[in-house]
């Protein structure tokens, strides 16, 4: 399996759009949306300002469909640990490797007149209604990441170390994560395909002709949209504690109203209820993560 899904060069001005699928392996949705719009792009023959470059993140997880081997690859970008993985050579876990052939990657990255320069991290989520944007508050107004029409959460990424957006908004990059909903389904993969053709087009890429002839896209998601709130802010945040046996009440989705009191989970010591008004937010069905729920609210 290669890193590189493909890259398209336009004009030498314009954006860089670099978009990263599967940086948890379990998640192929994404790699599936870069690679189908990158193949009409170059079938259709669409002219582009800028350059797109479409990679796989983590290998080795894509190879046995696994979240990660080791260890999270979205929690250990954060500068020191980059520099302990790239300076430690003796460390040899699968992801290791990984980290060092990114970062190698995103070094060589032809950023020269590129403007903006975009990275967007596409993911989904072991719960239903999984479609939202993960930004840094300060680039939440991005009328590129607006153009997705999606709930953007403006700090999650506090409340998230070492994510690979955290890394890349500190390298110049509009970074944010876009989830498309639940892993596997049809439907993450007509949003993502969707959302990738809106920011193509958001942020000057491709021309409003180009967007013409595929408005079927805007269409889907501007259907999608409807329902969803706009603007969220995170109110409460439950880390699972190890080996704590923590288990979520089955039926939530994102987004799903909660009541203070509610009885959301259990764990080892018993009942988790919830301590806010608000709605549930990335409730946690799989065996993995750190992360039992959030509650956000609208802003
Ligand atoms: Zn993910």
């Amino acid at each position: 399996m290669d890193r590189l899904i493909a890259g398209i060069e336009g004009s030498k001005d314009g954006p860089l759009v670099v978009l990263v699928g599967g940086i948890h392996g379990n998640e192929k949705s994404g790699v599936r949306a870069v690679e189908s719009v990158v193949n009409t792009i170059l079938l259709d023959n669409i002219p582009l300002r800028g350059r797109i470059i479409g990679i796989r993140g983590n290998l080795q997880a894509l190879n046995e469909g696994k979240r990660y081997l080791h260890y999270d690859l979205n929690r250990c970008w954060k500068n020191g640990s980059v520099d302990r993985i790239l300076q430690d050579g003796k460390r040899t876990e699968a992801e290791d490797r990984e980290v060092r052939q990114l970062v190698e990657f995103f070094r060589a990255l032809p950023a020269g007149r590129h403007e903006p320069k975009i990275l967007v991290d596409l993911h989904s989520t072991s719960s239903e209604q999984g479609d939202f944007i993960v930004i840094p508050e300060d680039e939440s107004q991005n009328p590129v990441v607006n153009a997705l029409k999606l709930p953007i959460v403006i700090d999650l990424n506090r409340h998230l170390d070492g994510t690979l957006l955290q890394y890349m908004h500190q390298r110049g990059f509009v970074s944010f994560a876009f989830e498309g909903g639940a892993v596997g389904t049809d439907e993450a993969h007509a949003l993502h395909v969707s959302g990738i053709w809106e920011l193509l087009h958001a942020s000057g890429m491709i021309s409003e002709e180009t967007r013409r002839v595929y408005s079927h896209y805007d269409e889907y998601i501007t259907e999608h949209h409807l329902n969803l709130p706009r603007r969220v802010s995170v109110i409460y945040h439950h880390k699972i504690q190890p080996r704590s046996s923590f288990r979520m009440k089955p039926g939530y989705h994102n987004f799903a109203p909660v009541k203070k009191g509610e009885l959301l989970a259990s764990d080892r010591s018993g009942e988790i209820r919830s301590g806010h008004d608000g709605m549930i937010f990335m409730p946690l069905y799989q065996p993995e993560g750190d992360d039992g729920f959030f509650i956000v609210k609208e802003v």
